[in-house]
């Protein structure tokens, strides 16, 4: 991989956490300043920024900072912060992919897909007749990364 422009969070801490949650997953990392990620917002309760492998241009992740697995296991004062931040993302990305379609999805248990286990939504700008590319597959370059990022945050 080419010299990536990646932030680090830095100082930020997972503020809390269910009983039963991993701290050693990837996302709990990103809000550690451990691993880095294209940051495009974060507020007190919440945390945004872009999927890795995109399924389409502009794919955002919006995170709790609380750390729960999964919807059944965050506080409602957290959840209503993160879905607040998903709309205000999402509409952000719709900007700024000029997207007809957004969609929202948001994946518990592996059964159903889930393959971070910190709680999160995905938001990808849709398109008339353009497909997803496949789940958590091809790593998108980090020139490209970056460059949507800043589209996004030039919209917040
Ligand atoms: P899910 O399968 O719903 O748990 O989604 C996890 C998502 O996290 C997938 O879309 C992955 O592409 C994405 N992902 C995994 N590692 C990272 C990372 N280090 N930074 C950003 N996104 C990631």
């Amino acid at each position: 991989m080419v010299a990536c422009r990646r932030m680090r969070t830095g100082d930020l801490e997972v503020m809390n956490s269910s009983p039963d949650y991993d701290s050693a997953n990837i996302f709990a990392k990103i809000l550690r300043g451990e691993a880095p990620c294209y940051k495009v917002f974060e507020d007190e309760r919440t945390f945004a920024f872009l999927d890795i492998m995109p399924q389409a241009e502009g794919h955002t992740l919006v995170i709790p900072k609380f750390g729960a697995a999964d919807v059944f296991r965050l506080p409602s004062e957290d959840l209503a912060a993160t879905i607040i931040t998903t709309q205000r993302v999402a509409g952000a990305v719709k900007k700024a992919f000029a997207a007809p379609g957004v969609m929202i999805a948001q994946l518990n248990g592996s059964a159903a897909g889930q393959t971070v286990f910190h709680l999160h939504f995905h938001i990808l700008p849709r398109f008339n007749g353009i497909d997803m590319r496949m789940h958590a597959r091809g790593m998108a370059d980090c020139e490209t990364l970056a460059a949507h990022a800043e589209r996004i945050k030039a919209v917040l």
